[in-house]
């Protein structure tokens, strides 16, 4: 094993939760900062309660998850380290019914749940800040570092970069949870069928989507393997129908494609 791949794992167990959480609590005010969030009570009080149904059967530590929906258009959603996870409206809007767009937080609480973020905090410290801030931040925990460790994770886009096998295993865990929250797991599946439509339709609205996650095809394949033939659990809700709805009579959203271009 090479001094750096020691040194890595060494880094994750070290990065405690409450690390993880203090960190992600900073992380969060920043992208808050940056990005432009839904002012629509009905429907930010929809994804939240959505969010927390599936945060109970999420495996793990018992993260405070928080779900916040950024006004842009095109696919999206992230995952903070310790619990924020952050969805567009446009995945919202892209759904055809709730498992859909369940899977899609589903998803991203998995890679919470699974500690992906303290994979990420590893890396970067390791490879931008060396092991002396390391120790400062472990050191520290939850006082003045997590606000520095958040401002550059945030700046250096990690949260945005998971490795295939942890978006594989998110797929694996999502679908779990879906599924043990109540809804039809093959949501997962629908969603990434959405994806691939709206690629050959749309392609600047999946770009960002495009960019950091592995391609639906192989998505869906490995899925269509793991889930069970036989569909049960809950598909829709009139109140999906009718959030949905309700963002057709909102001002439109603004594009995260021009903002970073
Ligand atoms: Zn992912």
């Amino acid at each position: 094993m090479s001094w750096s791949v020691t040194v890595l794992l060494l880094a994750i167990q070290l990065v405690s939760v409450s690390d993880e959480i203090a960190i992600g609590r900073h992380a969060h005010a920043e992208v808050r900062r940056q990005t432009p969030q839904l002012a629509d009570v009905a429907v930010n009080h929809y994804v939240a309660r959505i969010g927390h149904q599936l945060a109970i059967h999420a495996p793990g530590p018992r993260y405070p998850y928080s779900f916040s929906v950024a006004n842009y258009r095109e696919i999206n959603a992230f995952a903070l380290p310790g619990g924020p996870v952050w969805v567009n409206r446009g995945a919202l809007a892209s759904a055809r019914n709730e498992s859909q767009f369940a899977a899609v937080l589903a998803h991203e609480i998995a890679h919470v749940a699974l500690r992906h973020s303290a994979r990420q905090l590893s890396n970067m410290m390791i490879a931008n800040l060396g092991l002396n801030f390391l120790g400062a931040l472990l050191g520290n925990s939850g006082g003045a570092n997590a606000a520095g460790v958040a401002a550059r994770f945030v700046a250096s886009g990690a949260f945005l970069q998971f490795s295939r096998d942890d978006e594989r295993e998110a797929d694996r865990v999502g679908a779990g949870i879906l599924g043990r929250a109540g809804w039809d797991p093959h949501g997962t599946i629908e969603v990434m069928q959405i994806i691939r439509e709206q690629e050959r339709r749309d392609p600047t609205s999946v770009d960002v989507f495009f960019s950091n996650h592995p391609a639906p095809q192989e998505r869906i394949a490995r899925l269509s393997q793991t889930l069970p033939r036989i569909r049960k659990g809950r598909r829709n809700s009139i109140e999906f129908q009718s959030i949905r709805a309700r963002l057709g009579t909102l001002p439109p959203a603004s594009s995260m494609v021009a903002k970073t271009r």
